[in-house]
């Protein structure tokens, strides 16, 4: 029946009316391109993104294999780039053979469909990232979402299932910024005959040697059962992703991954600005450890003060807060102060546990790194402390 007047999205208008309410509007704000900000919001960990080198490889690749990759990469999207990147990517990480996609989150869609299906049970974490959370539900696979970092969850959750089984892990929490118990999860993983999914977003970079990422911390790169998932996009200050293990699961993924085969190939200057960060990552491998002694005190000076953060095992610093109006505010405060922060409320996390979110980089010298501490402090809100 045709009805008078008829408005398909006005459910969208309640629905941000209650967002409103709550105080939970999102915007988008453009990032000037010179900053005179400090700047520990961004995920460039190694402060790669304006490295000459690495701006100088993007511009090359675009100029030399064009601006786009012209076709997905079984048709046209493949270039020298990209086999070369795949290569060192998965020389460097230690794993047999490297895939590379258009985004991290393109990869986690990818192994997770690839390498589950219906019938088959995938183990997950509670925290893991939406990527990895988008991946379960694409897969058709029986997921089991067991509690945060619990190795006998995840060990009971395999026993509970018959089949091909397979748990996935982000290796560093991204709102916490605490590191997935690698070792222990693997050994439940062996012991149930199940693949082991590594989200090493957050690890490449800064752990491991040479920040050669979590797994080889851990001493499970390239370990039968293992997999892991990258993104190009944070330490390496490029776009895109990758999957990484051996190579009959690459080839697996090749031949059977939707978001790897109908999707566009990364760009050729994604491709080469990772390739060149990847490659400046080898000459200078105390970038990682740099990294990691940033997170160290930025944590110390914020706790020093009394102050609630996460102990970070990575580059993420995240400092508590009262309410979810009372981090909108703390941020404000803080770019106002010329410090930009990241602030994570619901829905990004859950109610009660809104934060600040701080990433340590590399380049950040330690006066900027007392400059934020004392910027971060003096804006807090009193019931913080
Ligand atoms: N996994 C984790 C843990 C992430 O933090 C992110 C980025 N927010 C992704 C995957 C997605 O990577 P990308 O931004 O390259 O799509």
């Amino acid at each position: 029946m045709p009805q008078g007047s008829f408005d398909p999205f006005d459910w969208i208008d309640e629905q941000a009316a209650v967002r409103a309410k709550a105080g939970l509007v999102r915007t988008l704000r453009p990032r000037p391109a010179e900053s005179a900000r400090l700047d520990l919001a961004s995920n460039d960990y190694l402060g790669l993104t304006h490295r000459p080198e690495v701006t100088a490889a993007a511009a090359e690749a675009a100029r030399r294999w064009g601006a786009g990759a012209t076709g997905s990469r079984l048709v046209t999207g493949s270039t020298r780039l990209h086999a070369d990147l795949e290569r060192e990517l998965a020389d460097f990480c230690g794993f047999e053979a490297a895939l590379v996609l258009s985004s991290g989150y393109a990869a986690n869609l990818a192994a997770l469909t690839a390498l589950s299906g219906h019938g088959s049970v995938i183990v997950s974490d509670a925290l893991n990232h939406a990527s990895i959370v988008d991946g379960c539900r694409l897969s058709r696979a029986t997921t089991a979402v067991v509690p945060h970092a619990d190795p006998d969850a995840v060990r009971k959750a395999l026993d509970a299932h018959d089949g091909r089984a397979l748990a996935v892990t982000d290796s560093v929490f991204s709102v916490d910024g605490d590191a997935a118990p690698l070792p222990e999860l693997a050994a439940a993983c062996r012991a149930y005959g199940a693949a082991l999914l590594v989200d090493d977003a957050h690890g490449l970079g800064v752990l491991g040697e040479g920040g050669r990422g979590a797994l080889n911390a851990a001493g499970l790169a390239g370990a039968d059962g293992v997999v892991a998932t990258l993104t190009l996009s944070k330490s390496l200050g490029s776009q895109g992703g990758a999957v990484l293990g051996p190579a009959r699961v690459i080839d697996h993924l090749v031949n059977t991954a939707r978001t790897f085969i109908f999707d566009t190939g990364l760009a050729p200057a994604a491709a080469g600005a990772a390739l060149a960060s990847a490659r400046l990552l080898r000459r200078e491998p105390e970038l990682a450890a740099r990294a990691r002694t940033v997170a160290a005190s930025l944590h110390r000076g914020l706790t020093d003060a009394g102050l609630t953060a996460v102990r970070p095992d990575a580059a993420v610093v995240s400092v508590l807060s009262p309410s979810p109006g009372e981090a909108v505010r703390w941020a404000a405060d803080c770019r106002e102060a010329g410090l930009v922060v990241g602030c994570f409320r619901p829905p990004s996390v859950p109610d009660g546990v809104s934060r600040l979110r701080l990433t340590a980089r590399a380049d950040l010298t330690d006066a900027q790194v007392g400059e934020a501490v004392a910027t971060i402090v003096r804006t807090a809100p009193t019931a913080a402390f």
